[in-house]
């Protein structure tokens, strides 16, 4: 709509640019036992400018079986390469068209399995008793599910109707959904970008945690799943709504995934997929999910054009999750949280080098290069710094909160650039216009936006400090040789909050290896950590022991990456290993071998390129 869609994506081979989509239908049959989704796709088109062709983006693992323009016409087509992670099919038109006309195009084509329509053997789940089926659309994988605009600039409406076999679930992202026998009915309203179009098939049933909210999962983990989120999802909404506006997709709900799933979560409209870590047992991990909540307003409804400005939904997500975080759990909290994320955007710099290119909020991507090949911490904390400075600019909480509902308000159902937020951030606020905030030296928005490196500013964490001294002293007594333990004993961790243990540990990671013995120690002396079951301290425990070539605890390492397969776990431990002892190094491989076939496609490439390094 208007003028973002003239913006370009490197990373859509379709011609976008050349018709408005209106709506997308999708009629299609699960095969479970080939793997296989068959059935049709209609699109409603309007012409904007005149063409003979209709390009749209696809994989080699999808076949298109017959094509349908106007009634009665048959449409020729043929596939052209594109690049590694898809083609692109091309529909030759009878004539060609003029602006302002309506076409409905049929494509009848069959989706096998591929990096974006993931199939699970059953002992892949979490119940070991039938397969599963999802689809991961974000960034460029949904050209794997249905031929497709797939860039985030197009937005439409879709519905579906989605047949299963006996004994089997459909869920997808739609705000309206109906059941008529094994086909199951969705309808989603508001127009959403190709990437958030998301359904998962499987042994899936649901429980009440809320007014608008349910959670799913497979039967074996849902009492879990009810216990972990019954009654504080509302609360997020609630909270979420009275800083950022209404909430537009009607219900919220989540649903668990099988070990597998490669994110913590992904913000699927109307129902957010998440990792089965997030059920600490104890709610400790709930941030993930006011992280997603957040992008119901920034992302879902205001989205990045391109993934070159990816900052823009994760930054903004961040700070819209930390805002959430305050309201709910007081600042000190929320920036003992920001703390542990400025930590992991420390470790990807370092790793990195600050002057790597992708260190920049607005990422040059590459023809060719796969988007999701660009995933770091920069767009989301360096983003999040942005944003704080923006606030800080501002200087006034109450103000920027009503400017993001300005925001928000104006962009909702379009996607924009950085130009067009920071244009608007200007606008608001004509004094700071005035005043040419975007031009001071040194923390130009430019700069912020096309130089790579640490963030020119960062927001005061020291509300934070409370929370953070005990832990930063209590790794400094760790750290000692000889220990003291006296010290260590008058330091009472029982009560601490899960991300203090988790600030402790970066501590303890930042001072590894420690003196030789002190490991052994601490791993006995605290259980609560050494034999932990929240996912975010067993990563940071593991990388602990790498980094202290302790191997008596190797076996853990083996044990969580065997458990799960999200990407943010599993690729730093790899690091890990593979910067370790020669022992390190052979876990690595030995892990790989045993568990590379229940990782997501992407995830197991940036392994076997991390082992090969
Ligand atoms: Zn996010």
């Amino acid at each position: 709509m208007g003028k973002s869609k003239l913006v370009e994506d490197v990373a859509t081979a379709s011609s976008y640019m050349d018709f408005q989509l209106e709506h997308m239908h999708l009629d299609l049959l699960v095969d479970v036992e080939a793997r296989k989704l068959r059935g049709s796709e209609k699109l409603n088109l309007c012409v904007l400018r005149e063409t003979g062709e209709l390009r749209l983006d696809s994989h080699p693992t999808m076949h298109v079986l017959r094509a349908e323009g106007p009634p009665g016409h048959e449409l020729p087509w043929e596939y052209k390469p594109f690049t590694r992670y898809g083609n692109v099919t091309v529909l030759r038109l009878p004539e060609p068209v003029s602006p302002g006309t309506q076409l409905v195009i049929t494509i009848e084509y069959e989706a096998n399995e591929s990096p974006g329509v993931c199939w699970l053997e059953p002992q892949q789940t979490a119940g070991k008793k039938k397969p599963y089926m999802y689809t991961q659309g974000q960034a460029v994988l949904n050209r794997c599910f249905f031929p497709s605009f797939d860039t985030p600039v197009v937005k439409s409406t879709f519905s579906a109707n989605i047949t299963v076999p006996d004994g089997f679930t459909a869920i997808m992202s739609a705000n309206n959904w109906d059941r008529q026998g094994q086909t199951f009915v969705f309808n989603m309203t508001q127009p959403i970008p190709s990437y958030l179009v998301a359904l998962v098939v499987g042994d899936i049933v649901s429980a009440d945690v809320g007014p608008r909210s349910r959670v799913w999962a497979e039967p074996c983990l849902i009492e879990a799943a009810k216990k972990e989120y019954d009654g504080v999802i509302e609360e997020f909404l609630t909270v979420g709504e009275k800083l950022f506006g209404p909430y537009v997709w009607g219900r919220y709900d989540v649903l668990f995934m099988p070990p597998s799933f490669p994110f913590g979560g992904m913000e699927n409209p109307c129902i957010t997929f998440v990792t089965p870590c997030l059920l600490a047992g104890d709610r400790s991990l709930a941030d993930v999910i006011i992280h997603e909540i957040s992008h119901s307003w920034f992302g879902n409804l205001v989205t990045n054009a391109n993934w070159g400005e990816f900052w823009l939904n994760e930054g903004f997500t961040m700070y819209a999750q930390r805002r959430i975080s305050t309201e709910l759990y007081g600042y000190s909290y929320s920036c003992l949280e920001a703390a542990t994320g400025r930590a992991l955007l420390r470790q990807h710099m370092d790793t990195s080098g600050e002057d790597h290119p992708l260190n920049k909020l607005r990422v040059k991507i590459e023809p060719g290069v796969d988007p999701d090949d660009t995933y770091n911490e920069t767009p989301y904390e360096k983003g999040f710094c942005f944003v704080s400075y923006l606030a800080h600019l501002v200087g006034d909480q109450g103000k920027f909160d009503a400017f993001l509902r300005a925001y928000i308000d104006s962009f909702k159902f379009q996607s924009i650039t950085a130009d067009e937020a920071l244009d608007f951030y200007l606008d608001y606020f004509p004094d700071l216009k005035s005043r040419e905030v975007d031009k001071i030296t040194g923390l130009e928005f430019d700069r912020w936006l096309n130089t790579p490196g640490w963030p020119p500013f960062l927001p005061d964490l020291s509300p934070g400090n409370d929370l953070m001294k005990p832990a930063e002293e209590l790794a400094v007594l760790w750290s000692a040789n000889p220990l003291d333990m006296e010290a260590i004993a008058r330091v009472d961790i029982a009560q601490w909050k899960t991300y203090q243990l988790i600030y402790y540990l970066d501590r303890i990671l930042e001072k590894s290896p420690l003196p030789s013995g002190n490991i052994e120690e601490l791993a006995k002396y605290y259980p609560k950590i050494s034999e932990a079951a929240n996912a975010e301290l067993r990563l940071r425990w593991g990388q602990i022991i790498l980094k202290n070539d302790y191997q008596l605890h190797f076996h853990k390492v083996h044990d969580f990456l065997q458990s799960q397969g999200k990407q943010k776990y599993t690729l730093p431990l790899y690091r890990a290993m593979n910067a370790g002892s020669e022992a390190a190094c052979a876990l690595g491989r030995e892990i790989y071998n045993k568990t590379s076939e229940q990782l997501h496609f992407n995830v197991k490439n940036y392994v076997k390129k991390i082992l090969d390094a």
